[in-house]
């Protein structure tokens, strides 16, 4: 940056600094540079540059070195341009306007990119890669909500791992997260492109199933039930197993209004699916 700077300040006094090419260079070189360097670098630069820009100026003044050394041979040479005059007023210029877009244009990518692995990453879950809660509920309220306008059929699903604290206890946190990995992976496995597969909470998932009737859930929510059954994770030498209990609820239902009321019936189901003896699918009556 240091660099820059300096060399900006030379091929300034040569062509003389005081133009209006060089204040606009000025204004836009440094804003630019606070975003791709940093603001502190460019700062620094630019005070070097404030004092190699006063020092030359004074001795100007001072009549110590000439001004635009470079146009010391006229501009107009038997009134034509000199090609100095052309370089430094034309040529020289248009290559830097370039070569602003050109970084302009990677700066706005930069910030486009970064926004949206952010967006990714706020409705992300970090350990399952499925969506997250927050994500979840956005997607369900924008379901609901169609359902309800075009008289469409909607389901959510919610799944909780029988016993997980069990898993914890007896193998230790990370194994208890291998096994929610591995469900997420069972689960994402299971649904349809426009579905909504999240992690709920803890050990709790859930699935948005958008123009699915009660009947169809229950067929998705019990093979998924089985899937969980059947897989297992080796653990030095001896395989972890795990199961579910899935509660479903859809929608249209008498009484319901709110996308808030359907996961609540959900939830009822699964206490039902809990206190019925595990491993098994309830479906709100
Ligand atoms: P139930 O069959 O009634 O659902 O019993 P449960 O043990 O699964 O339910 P409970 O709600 O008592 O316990 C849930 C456990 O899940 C407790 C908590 O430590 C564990 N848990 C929640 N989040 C995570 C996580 O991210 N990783 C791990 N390893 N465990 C978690
Ligand atoms: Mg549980
Ligand atoms: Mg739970």
């Amino acid at each position: 940056v240091q660099y820059w700077f300096i060399c900006y300040a030379l091929s300034l006094y040569a062509i003389g600094p005081y133009t209006s090419p060089f204040v606009m260079l000025l204004l836009v070189f440094p804003v630019m540079a606070f975003v791709v360097i940093g603001v502190r670098k460019v700062v620094y630069g630019l005070a070097t540059f404030a004092v190699l820009l006063l020092v030359s100026t004074v001795a100007e003044r001072l009549e110590m070195i000439p001004y635009a050394p470079l146009f010391v041979p006229t501009p107009l040479v038997d009134g034509r341009p000199h090609t100095s005059w052309i370089l430094s007023l034309g040529a020289i210029p248009l290559l830097g306007s370039g070569l602003i877009l050109v970084i302009f244009a990677y700066v706005v990518r930069q910030w486009r990119d970064r926004e949206e692995q952010l967006r990714e990453l706020s409705n992300t879950d970090y350990l399952t890669n499925l969506r997250n809660r927050r994500s979840f509920m956005e997607s369900a309220e924008t379901e609901f909500a169609r359902a309800q306008r075009f008289d469409k059929s909607l389901a959510i699903v919610m799944i909780d791992v029988d016993h997980f604290k069990r898993v914890n206890d007896g193998y230790g946190h990370s194994i208890g997260d291998e096994i929610l990995k591995l469900v997420g992976k069972i689960l994402a496995r299971e649904v349809r492109r426009h579905d909504v597969v999240a992690r709920y909470g803890g050990e709790e998932f859930c699935f948005l199933l958008a123009e699915t009737n009660g009947e169809q859930a229950w067929v998705m929510a019990e093979r998924c039930r089985e899937r969980i059954e059947a897989a297992e994770l080796v653990v030095e030498g001896s395989a972890v197993r795990v199961t579910a209990s899935v509660g479903i609820a859809a929608y249209p239902h008498q009484d319901i209004t709110r996308v808030e009321q359907l996961i609540d019936l959900a939830d009822g189901a699964l206490y039902r699916a809990k206190h019925g003896g595990r491993n098994r699918v309830a479906i709100a009556a």
